[in-house]
């Protein structure tokens, strides 16, 4: 079966399954259809007749650092593979253009970037919202007391209680890094390699100086779950405890690396073809100068600048960085990049939380999780109650306010 024929059945596969539907979060499917779905995408792909377009989805799906096709569960797969994604994939390829839009409803672009960068884009936000006063930067959450929960007594007199320590005096402020300047100091470094969760609260405990506690009507937890649970002590309920440990993070390595080679194509992508892939490979780079601006004249000192993408499964330890970072000096060296020099090498190590099929296909975690949205004031946002992507994030908030999900039970 041609390519183009696979993406059209893989898109009719995907509306009979889940419909049509608003928002990012995948309905519920009927029970049939759980057990359709209830294996690693790459069996899913086999036994639906859809391997024509592996090639396509190792691209869009494991160079997005979302998975290795036959490990992950196709539920992530078919959460971010949407028809819409594929069939503009597709319709970019055709030489016909806008004519499909009227033709079959196709939408072409679905994918962009953001020339000043993602946090650009949020700094503007709190600037032209002047959100900078309801902001506090730079806090360290020690414990979380919800009450009649655990330690949190019946008789608390706010629903939740925070403890935390400030790095600098309460101040708005539109970054952390502005602030601390202001008081003319350096804000602690906000980790990309989250010690494991055993070890978070050891770490709060160790700094010392949890002299203020502030009392919330609610809590909404953004920050990945597993890194906020052991905050919560003996105060997680039975159900929340078995979500978050159900949850399997990823690590995404994102490394700024220099070299005199000068590579033609904007995105390297080495997942392709014949060449290196699995776990810890390099699988990506990234031309910055040629996608930001083509036409920018190459830097005086010769050194093109990349961005270089690894992905692991499971957490990254500080202690397994350095062989990481060896192995992508090789894997560079191999693809003819030159006189490499790696600057921030950056392990984000709670990439991608995921629960594995029987998760997802048994227990329904991802729905049981939207059911029980506000119970305990409590609200679980962000990637680990969702899929790790920005879009998949504000969609899954918008879900929740505009459908009501969130019943703030006092
Ligand atoms: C290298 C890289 C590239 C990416 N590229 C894209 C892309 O191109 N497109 C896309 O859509 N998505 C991309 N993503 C994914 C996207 O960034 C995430 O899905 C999204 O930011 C998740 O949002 P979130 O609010 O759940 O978590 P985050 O944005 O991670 O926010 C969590 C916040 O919680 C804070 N926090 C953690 N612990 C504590 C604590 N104990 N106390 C206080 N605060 C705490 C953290 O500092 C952080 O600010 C990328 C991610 C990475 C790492």
């Amino acid at each position: 079966m041609p390519l183009a024929a696979a993406i059209v059945k893989y898109a009719a596969l995907h509306r009979e399954i889940f419909g049509e539907y608003e928002y990012s979060l995948l309905p519920q499917p009927s029970e049939a259809n759980l057990q359709r779905i209830a294996k690693p995408f790459l069996q899913f792909l086999v036994d639906e007749g859809l391997r024509e377009i592996e090639a396509v989805v190792l691209i869009m799906q494991t160079a997005q650092g979302y998975g290795f096709l036959e490990t992950v569960p196709a539920y992530y797969a078919l959460s971010w593979l949407t028809p819409k994604l594929l069939e503009s994939f597709l319709k970019a390829a055709l030489p016909v253009g806008n004519e499909l839009d009227d033709q079959h409803g196709f939408q072409v672009s679905v994918i962009m970037l953001l020339r000043n960068g993602f946090l650009h884009l949020w700094d503007r936000m709190v600037e032209v919202e002047q959100l900078g006063g309801q902001i506090q930067y730079g806090v360290h959450v020690h414990a979380i007391r919800r009450r009649g929960i655990g330690t949190g007594t019946s008789s608390m007199s706010s629903a939740v209680e925070i403890s935390l320590r400030r790095e600098q005096p309460q101040e708005a402020g539109p970054s952390p890094v502005k602030a601390a300047a202001a008081d003319g100091r350096e804000p602690e470094e906000f980790f990309s390699l989250y010690p494991s969760p055993a070890e978070v609260k050891d770490k709060e405990k160790s700094l010392g100086d949890f002299g203020e506690t502030i009392a919330c009507d609610y809590l909404f937890v953004a920050a990945p779950f597993d890194v906020v649970l052991p905050l919560l002590g003996d105060g997680a309920t039975p159900d929340e405890t078995e979500y978050i440990n159900a949850l399997r993070p990823m690590t995404l390595v994102a490394s700024l690396f220099t070299s005199t080679s000068v590579m033609e194509r904007p995105i390297e992508s080495m997942v392709e073809g014949s060449k290196l892939t699995g776990e810890g490979r390099l699988y990506s780079a990234r031309h910055t100068r040629r996608v930001n601006d083509p036409s920018l004249p190459p830097p005086a000192d010769g050194r093109e600048p990349y961005v270089g993408h690894q992905l692991y499964n499971g957490r990254m330890a500080p202690a397994d960085a350095k062989a990481a970072q060896a192995t992508m000096v090789k894997d560079l060296a191999a693809y003819g990049y030159q006189d490499v020099q790696v600057g921030k090498y950056c392990a984000f190590n709670t990439y991608l939380p995921h629960l594995d099929v029987e998760g997802v296909c048994v227990h329904k975690y991802p729905w049981k999780l939207l059911a029980n949205q506000g119970q305990n004031h409590t609200v679980w946002i962000g990637s680990s109650a969702c899929y790790e992507s920005v879009l998949d994030v504000v969609n899954y908030n918008n879900l929740l306010l505009d459908r009501e999900h969130i019943k703030l039970v006092d």
